[in-house]
């Protein structure tokens, strides 16, 4: 029975969250996180250059282009992805012990990695953040200032076409308001816990105790 096996009986959910930049994604995330210490996040490999206020090991590893393909080739990733320009992978390794151990692990991932993992984890629940507006998205892009105006641009031109792939993912949330998309993406997760394989793993004993056999999945 392998990881990825759906009845394979881990208790830890795979989410995937996707947005184009500037939809606010990263700091939902990590007010998500903060509300559930609980929850995992995956840091990613990339070859992108660190912005000034990030760090190695808490935001990505950053690493050379060579090192990524050499990483690559070795079968380290369980997706990779070539986003604007960059390579960006998630460890394999960190996620299956993560999850054999029934940990959530959430990835902050683009739509193209998400294909890549949804056929080794068909349970993944797929999150797509949407912007209220394009106008939206071009103001909070420049307005972070985080990155080169020629940068913006790519990453806005690139907007369409990544919010185009949001009828590939199970729940969809409109960052209008932050408080609002906040407790919508708390509730996905917390809705997620409730299902019956999550909660069956996690509650063996009660379930065997009050007689619950068999599995939805
Ligand atoms: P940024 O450079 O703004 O941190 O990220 C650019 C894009 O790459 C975002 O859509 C982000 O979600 C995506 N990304 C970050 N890490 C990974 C990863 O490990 N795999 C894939 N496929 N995309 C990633």
């Amino acid at each position: 029975m392998s990881l990825s096996d759906p009845a394979t009986p881990v208790s830890g959910s795979l989410f995937m969250v996707v947005a184009p930049s500037g939809a606010g994604k990263s700091t939902l995330v990590n007010a998500l996180l903060a509300q559930e210490p609980a929850i995992k996040l995956s840091i990613s490999y990339t070859t992108r250059p660190p912005r000034p206020a990030e760090q190695h090991g808490r935001e990505y590893y950053f690493t050379t282009v060579d090192d990524f393909l050499a990483r690559r080739e070795a079968g380290e990733f369980l997706e990779s992805a070539e986003v604007h320009g960059n390579y960006y992978g998630t460890s394999r390794l960190l996620i299956a012990e993560q999850m054999k151990a029934g940990t959530d692990v959430l990835l902050e991932i683009d739509w193209q990695g998400a294909q890549q993992v949804r056929k080794q984890f068909p349970h993944a629940v797929g999150i797509f953040i949407l912007p209220p507006s394009i106008a939206v998205l071009e103001e909070r892009l420049k307005k972070r200032g985080q990155d080169e105006p020629h940068i913006i641009t790519r990453r806005l031109l690139a907007a369409g076409g990544e919010i185009a792939h949001a009828p590939e993912f199970e729940y969809v949330i409109i960052n209008q308001e932050f408080a609002t998309a906040l407790s919508e993406l708390t509730a996905v997760v917390k809705a997620t816990r409730c299902r019956f394989a999550q909660q069956a793993a996690r509650n063996a004993s009660l379930f065997a105790q009050l007689g619950i056999h068999g599995t939805l999945n």
